[in-house]
C-alpha cells in the first residue's frame, strides 16, 4: 500500500461548508488551466461563449456548458482525455445500454492515488473496516464498479472475495462458510440470494456473519431496504451508495451510520467532486428539500476529467444538508436516487417513476420483492397503456386475485392512474444480476 495514501481525512472529513469551498475554489481554477490547453476542451466551452480558463472565477461554473453523453459520442472513440494516450493505464466505460459504450481513461495517478483515496473514505463513512472480511459483488471488465472497490478495498487494508455478480450457489455457500462480515452488490442481488439459502434449509439471519453492505448499481426503496435488513443477522446496516462512471465510480456519496436512519446520503468527495443538484429544466440550483439533477465536475481526475456531467439521475437535497451526527458537516446530504431523468415514465400526462411502483410492491404483501416489471404498450389512439407483472411468492397464501388489487388500487390511488397488474407464479419473470431493466416499451399490438 502507498504509504500517501491514508484512509482516515480527518482534517478534510471535519471542515465546515466554507473550509469545503475553499479547496474547491483552487481546484477548479487549476482544472481550468489544465482544459486550456486541450483543443476539445476549448471547443467545448466555445458553446457558452467561455473559455477553460475562466473555470478561475469560481461562480463562473454555474454558465459553464454541460455535458452529455451525446456531446462526448460525437467525439468518438476517445472522447475528451486531456492527456497522451501513452500515460492511459486502463480504460472504463459507461454500460452502453443504448449505443456502444463512451471510454473513460485512467491514469497511474487515477488508480493508484485518487480512487484509494476517495474509496476509503467511502469504506470508512459506511462503516467498514480494514478488519472486514468482504463479498464484493460488484461487476469487472469495463464497468469500474468492481475495480473501484477492487482498488478502494486494497488501499483500505480489508480482505476483498472479489466474486462478481452471479454464481448465486457459490456465494451463498461462502457468505456462510468464509463469514463474510461486509458485502458490495446490487440490493436485489442480495435478495435474490437470500431467497436461494432459504431454499437451501440455510437461515441468513443465523448462517452469516454479514453487518454492513454499501448497495448500488440501482435505485430502490427505503421500504425495500428495511426488509432486506430483516432478512441479514441482527445489526446489519445496509447502506446506500451512489456514483457513476464519469465521477469515477461508486464514490459520489455514502450514507453513514447516522444518516442511514433518515434515508439520506453524503456527499462524501466534495474536496475532490463538485456536485451540483439543478432543476433539470433550468439548470439552477434548487432549494434545500427540493428535487433535482445531480451534475458533476471531477476536480482531480487526471485522464477523463467531466465539467458539469448531466448524469440524468434525480435526487432531493436534504432539507437539512450540513447537519449530521458524525460531524460531517461539510459535506451536504441527499436523499436516496429517486429515478433517472430519462427513465421517468410519462403515462397519459402522468409522471411514473420505476421505483414509485417498487415502493408499493415492496409494500404488498404476498408479492415477491425483487422480480417486477413495467410494461408500456402503445394501441391503436397511440395511448400508452401500462401493464405492472409481478410475482406471487410461494409461501404467501394471499389469493393473486387480491395482490393484483391491492397494486393496481394503490398505483391509482398513488400515482393517479390506472395500470393492469399480472400476478405471476414465483420464479416466471426475469431476474438481473446486476443492473435490472424494470421498463420495456412493447410495440403496437397487433390486431
Ligand atoms: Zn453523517
Amino acid at each position: 500500500m502507498d504509504k500517501a495514501i491514508q484512509f482516515e481525512h480527518p482534517e478534510i472529513e471535519k471542515l465546515d461548508r466554507d473550509g469545503i469551498v475553499a479547496i474547491q475554489k483552487t481546484k477548479l481554477k487549476a482544472l481550468g488551466e489544465r482544459l486550456q490547453n486541450s483543443p476539445e476542451w476549448v471547443q467545448h466551452f466555445k458553446k457558452a461563449g467561455m473559455a477553460p480558463r475562466d473555470l478561475g472565477d469560481f461562480d463562473s461554473l454555474h454558465h459553464a456548458p454541460t455535458l452529455e453523453k451525446s456531446d462526448l459520442r460525437a467525439l468518438y472513440p476517445f472522447p475528451m482525455l486531456t492527456v497522451d494516450m501513452s500515460q492511459v493505464r486502463r480504460f472504463v466505460a459507461t454500460s452502453g445500454t443504448t449505443g456502444l459504450p463512451v471510454l473513460f481513461g485512467l491514469t497511474d495517478k487515477d488508480l493508484n492515488h485518487l480512487i484509494p483515496y476517495q474509496m476509503c473514505r467511502v469504506l470508512r463513512a459506511a462503516g467498514m473496516t480494514p478488519a472486514d472480511r468482504v463479498y464484493q459483488g460488484y461487476g469487472y471488465g469495463l464497468w469500474i464498479g468492481g475495480l473501484a472497490m477492487d482498488i478502494g478495498l486494497n488501499a483500505f487494508g480489508a480482505t476483498n472475495f472479489p466474486l462478481g455478480p452471479g454464481r448465486g450457489d457459490l456465494v451463498t455457500t461462502w457468505l456462510s462458510d468464509h463469514g463474510y462480515t461486509a458485502c458490495s452488490l446490487s440490493p436485489l442481488w442480495l435478495m435474490t440470494l437470500v431467497t436461494m439459502a432459504k431454499a437451501q434449509g440455510i437461515d441468513p439471519r443465523k448462517a452469516w456473519k454479514l453487518r454492513v453492505g454499501v448497495f448500488g448499481g440501482q435505485s430502490i426503496s427505503a421500504a425495500f431496504r428495511d426488509q432486506l435488513e430483516a432478512e441479514m443477522p441482527p445489526g446489519f446496516m445496509a447502506q446506500n451508495i451512489y456514483g457513476t462512471t464519469e465521477a469515477g465510480g461508486p464514490l459520489v456519496s455514502i450514507s453513514c451510520p447516522y444518516s442511514h436512519d433518515v434515508d439520506e446520503m453524503h456527499l462524501i468527495n466534495e474536496d475532490t467532486i463538485i456536485t451540483e443538484v439543478v432543476d433539470p429544466v433550468t439548470l439552477k440550483p434548487v432549494a434545500p428539500g427540493e428535487v433535482g439533477e445531480i451534475v458533476i465536475t471531477t476536480l482531480d481526475r487526471d485522464a477523463s476529467p467531466v465539467v458539469r456531467w448531466r448524469t440524468r439521475d434525480l435526487v432531493r437535497l436534504s432539507a437539512d444538508a450540513y447537519s449530521c451526527p458524525c460531524g460531517r458537516h461539510g459535506m451536504p446530504k441527499i436523499g436516496r436516487i429517486i429515478g433517472r431523468s430519462d427513465d421517468m415514465i410519462k403515462v397519459r400526462g402522468v409522471m411514473v417513476f420505476p421505483t414509485q411502483v417498487e415502493d408499493i410492491i415492496a409494500a404488498t404483501e404476498g408479492a415477491v420483492k425483487e422480480a417486477w416489471h413495467i410494461y408500456i404498450d402503445q394501441d391503436d389512439e397511440a395511448m400508452e397503456q401500462l401493464t405492472v407483472a409481478v410475482e406471487r411468492s410461494k409461501a404467501s397464501t394471499t389469493p393473486r386475485e387480491d395482490i393484483q388489487y391491492r397494486i393496481g388500487h394503490a398505483i391509482h390511488s398513488r400515482l393517479g392512474i390506472r395500470v393492469t397488474v399480472e400476478c405471476h407464479d414465483e420464479g416466471v419473470l426475469p431476474r438481473y444480476e446486476a443492473k435490472a431493466v424494470r421498463v420495456h416499451r412493447r410495440g403496437k399490438a397487433k390486431a
